[in-house]
This record gives C-alpha cells, sequence and structure tokens, in this order.
C-alpha cells in the first residue's frame, strides 16, 4: 500500500544524488510541494504531478508550516497522492518529524524517504571526510540557529572530540567563534566553509576557528551553507593540483 504522503529529501542539489527511492514517487505523485532549497532540475522527475511551491520565498509568509501542512491534509483528503519534497534529508532540520507526526495524528500515512543531508554532501565534494581514525571520533550535526533564537551549547560542543558541521551559520560566525574560543577550542582548528554544495556554483573556503568570521567575509560567505570545524577540516582525499592536501588555512577559493 502507498502511502497518503510521500516526505522526500531532495539533497543538497545535484539530482543524481537522489535515492531510487525517491525518484520512483516523485513519479507517481500527483502534487509535489516544494521547498525552496530544492534545485529545479528535480523536478523533472515529476512530470505528471501538479506542482506547488511552499518555500518561505514562495508566498505563504504568514503561516508558513500550519499552512503547509493543511495544505498537505486537503490533497491527501481528496485521494490525491502527495509528495512533500525538502532539500537534504527530511528529518535533519527540515521539520520532516513534525508533518509525519502531525499527519499520522489525523489518520493521514506518510513515508520518509531519505535525502543526502548538505553536511554529508558538502564534505564530500571537497574531499574532507567527515570522520577518520585518529582524527575525529565521530561527527555532530548542529544549527547554529535555533528556534528561540538562542544558540546551542558551544562549549560542550567545542569540547565533546567530534567534527561539527554547522548549518545555518553564515549569520553567526562572529558568536560562534567567540563561544568556541571561550570554550578552550584551540585557535588553529580548520574549518572549512562549503556553499551551494554540490550544485554548479559551489565554491568553498579554508579557514581556522580564530580566522573563520573575517575569513568568511573576505570570501563573502552566502547561504546556503555549512562549515565543517575540526582536524578533518584540513584532511582532503584527494589533492587537486591547486589544492594542498593539508592546506596552510589561508584564504583560498577553488570552483
Ligand atoms: N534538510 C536540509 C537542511 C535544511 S536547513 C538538509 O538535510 O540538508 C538549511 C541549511 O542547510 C542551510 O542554511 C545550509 O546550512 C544547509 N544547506 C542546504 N543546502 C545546502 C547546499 N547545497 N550547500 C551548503 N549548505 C546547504
Amino acid at each position: 500500500m502507498n502511502p497518503a504522503v510521500w516526505l522526500i529529501g531532495a539533497g543538497p542539489g545535484d539530482p543524481e544524488l537522489l535515492t531510487l527511492k525517491a525518484v520512483k514517487a516523485l513519479g507517481r505523485a500527483d502534487v509535489v510541494l516544494v521547498d525552496d532549497l530544492v534545485d529545479p532540475r528535480i523536478l523533472q522527475y515529476c512530470p505528471r504531478a501538479r506542482i506547488v511551491r511552499v518555500g518561505k520565498r514562495g508566498g505563504c509568509r504568514s503561516t508558513p508550516q500550519a499552512f503547509i501542512q493543511r495544505l498537505m491534509l486537503r490533497y491527501a483528503r481528496q485521494g490525491l497522492r502527495v509528495a512533500r519534497l525538502k532539500g537534504g534529508d527530511p528529518c535533519i532540520f527540515g521539520r520532516g518529524g513534525e508533518e509525519a507526526r502531525w499527519l499520522d495524528e489525523r489518520g493521514v500515512s506518510c513515508e520518509v524517504i531519505n535525502g543526502i543531508t548538505a553536511g554529508l554532501a558538502a564534505a564530500t565534494a571537497v574531499g574532507i571526510p567527515l570522520t577518520h581514525r585518529g582524527l575525529a571520533t565521530g561527527v555532530t550535526l548542529v544549527t547554529a540557529h535555533t528556534q528561540d533564537g538562542g544558540m546551542p551549547d558551544w562549549s560542550a560542543l567545542a569540547r565533546g572530540g567530534t567534527t561539527l558541521v554547522v548549518y545555518m551559520g553564515v549569520a553567526r560566525l562572529q558568536d560562534m567563534r567567540a563561544e568556541l574560543l571561550a570554550a578552550g577550542m584551540d585557535a588553529g582548528t580548520p574549518v572549512a566553509m562549503i556553499e551551494n554544495a554540490s550544485l554548479p556554483g559551489q565554491r568553498d573556503c579554508a579557514s581556522t576557528v580564530a580566522a573563520m568570521a573575517r575569513d568568511a567575509d573576505a570570501f563573502r560567505l552566502r547561504s546556503p551553507a555549512v562549515l565543517v570545524i575540526g582536524q578533518v577540516a584540513a584532511c582532503r582525499m584527494f589533492a587537486a593540483p591547486e589544492v594542498p592536501a593539508f592546506p596552510e588555512h589561508d584564504l583560498r577559493r577553488s570552483a
């Protein structure tokens, strides 16, 4: 039995990073609700569906989340096969959990189809292994932007010994830097900032915790971008001719 709603991860942008499951579901959907960060090329996989853009930039500014949920419910109750397409993975800073739960409580069946989250794709796209024996005991995906406007516990994260992958951090670099340094993180800890990962406009910049705000400014780092903070950020798997395998952490452009 098909679910009434598929919550589908569109991945970071490159359509080739979609799962087969996602492509199949998109091909069967009658209506597709599309978020802002979904690359338009992905819509080629739902030629027969009605496309509804529901991202904040697409209209519904006042209560987008409630509006989107009601829209999904309405379509599902009309007997349409609904696909909700979100950037990256639906359940990584994508409200997938909230939406699935809300639908479930209303008796609407829902299936989550994973997407490759931006942090994983971004690291791989620039040759960074997020875990590496001897360099990182794990990886933590964290948002710099919490619901109540506060910040994550940077000091706990600084001491955790895992690679930090920071989402939604572009506007918070000064605060992040201050908190990480105050928590005792080494000022020279490598940082990689990756913008538009997997997309034609992908750019990245190597820096350090001490220099990241200044370097991001000089580089004109823009959202969407993720930061990889930790020793692995200086450990590139492939040494491209213009990129040293172990960079000196000076400002650099590779695109
Ligand atoms: N569910 C998404 C994340 C949504 S939050 C996922 O799993 O990837 C939005 C944040 O994701 C952006 O602010 C940025 O930090 C990150 N992001 C999304 N797409 C990106 C991309 N192509 N390159 C770099 N960062 C990206």
